[in-house]
């Protein structure tokens, strides 16, 4: 509690936390846009069917990202799994009902080695089996490429389903989906955490990407459980036909056209490998909702309200002897400016871990961010903090570093 406003993490006997981490999951994420909630509110008062809501998202999402077609998913990382088992099975429903079992299909999804990382699990779930190609030589700074275009040709073979590939400054995409397309397999893009800049929604469809994964819970700032894949309608429709719910009767079953073309299919498939990740209604709405007040908004406004507050914690900070300020990703229009600040562990008398550590034990929690504490840094992401909250931050970090 902060200013004696009690939350309803209070009420519940749950600390509540400080967010000045960025949007990490494990903090529940973004702060949700008010219309967002308004109308997972107002869906909460009545009934629509799921597949509705879907094909109404699939084109807010095509809208947004310039892809034939986009599903909405509980997160990224499910995103993934669906857009791995469109891969795997694409229309067959015999396939879809063996998923994760892949005896007689084709199942390796194919990754450059610098790109592997915890998410890979969530190509695994569909049952992928990850085939990663290339070096790590960038890490060496090493001048050689991590992946050579005749590394990637040489790794596609017919038990090639998919490439995966995850957003980041590294390989450039473009080679990537020339070698795939050449080799008629589709390119699936781990974009959950690359927004902004807001042209990234385009941006990866744009270098012809067969499905993109973003985050809805990230900068979109919709609800934290969602996440959107944006891309070829024929793998959207797979992925509907995986994720939707099956319980329905051949002849009454009447799904919008622009998702599942029923004419075209043997019946009614099983339940689907996602049927374990059902979005609900109201995420659904309060979905559409987040990312059309994200497609309108002003970015560059945003981003210069955020660098406003991320130097008012900076100077503030900076009055603390202990502590010395310097600001990341300062003079980069399209990224968010966040505080690193460096602690004088001599002066502090106890670690910077000790010190973050100290901070999440408190009541309400502060969580800075730490990806760089055992070298003596933390850092402040301004997004996720109101006006009052960034005091308090400032006001217990100096109390907490003076001892
Ligand atoms: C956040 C993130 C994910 C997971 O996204 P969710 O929406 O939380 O499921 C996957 N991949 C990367 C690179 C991420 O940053």
């Amino acid at each position: 509690m902060i200013d004696n406003r009690s939350s309803v993490y209070d009420e519940l006997g749950v600390s509540e936390a400080i967010n000045a981490a960025g949007t990490k999951t494990r903090i529940g994420g973004t702060r949700i846009r008010p219309e967002a909630v308004d109308a997972m509110t107002r869906a909460a008062e009545s009934f629509a069917r799921i597949s509705d809501l879907q094909a109404r998202a699939s084109e807010t999402i095509a809208d947004a990202t310039g892809a034939e077609a986009g599903y909405v998913t509980t997160g990224a990382s499910a995103g993934l799994t669906l857009a791995a088992a469109a891969c795997l099975a694409g229309h067959d429903f015999s396939a879809m009902a063996r998923l994760p079992d892949t005896d007689e299909i084709a199942d390796e999804i194919v990754i450059p080695k610098v790109h592997r990382n915890s998410y890979d699990h969530a190509l695994r779930a569909a049952g992928a089996t990850i085939v990663d190609v290339g070096t790590n030589d960038g890490t060496l700074g090493a001048v050689t490429t991590d992946l050579e275009t005749w590394e990637l040709k040489e790794a596609i073979t017919e038990d090639t389903a998919a490439i995966g590939y995850v957003a980041r400054n590294d390989l450039p995409l473009e080679p990537v989906v020339e070698v795939a397309h050449d080799h008629g397999v589709p390119v699936i893009v781990d974009a959950a955490g690359r927004l902004p800049p807001k042209s990234n929604l385009t941006a990866f469809v744009d270098a012809g990407a067969d499905l993109v994964a973003f985050s809805g819970g990230k900068a979109v700032r919709g609800p934290q459980s969602t996440g959107f894949v944006a891309g070829r309608s024929d793998l959207v429709s797979s992925m509907a036909l995986q994720h939707l719910d099956m319980d329905a009767v051949e002849g009454t079953w009447d799904p919008p056209a622009s998702l599942v073309d029923v004419d075209s299919l043997p019946g009614v498939p099983r339940h689907g490998i996602g049927r374990g990740f059902k979005v609900g209604k109201e995420e659904l709405v309060g979905f559409v909702r987040a990312l059309e007040s994200y497609v309108d908004e002003d970015e560059a406004a945003c981003l210069k309200g955020w660098d406003d507050r991320a130097r008012w914690i900076g100077r503030a900070l900076d009055e603390e002897t202990a502590l010395e300020i310097a600001y990341r990703n300062e003079g980069d229009p399209t990224a968010v400016t966040r505080v690193a600040v460096t602690v004088d562990e001599a002066t502090v008398g106890g670690s910077t871990v000790d010190l973050v550590g100290r901070l999440r034990r408190e009541s309400p929690r502060i969580f800075v961010g730490d990806h760089d504490v055992t070298a003596g840094v933390f850092t402040v992401d301004p997004r996720g903090l109101t006006d009052d909250e960034a005091e308090y931050l400032v006001e217990r970090i100096v109390a907490v570093a003076a001892g």
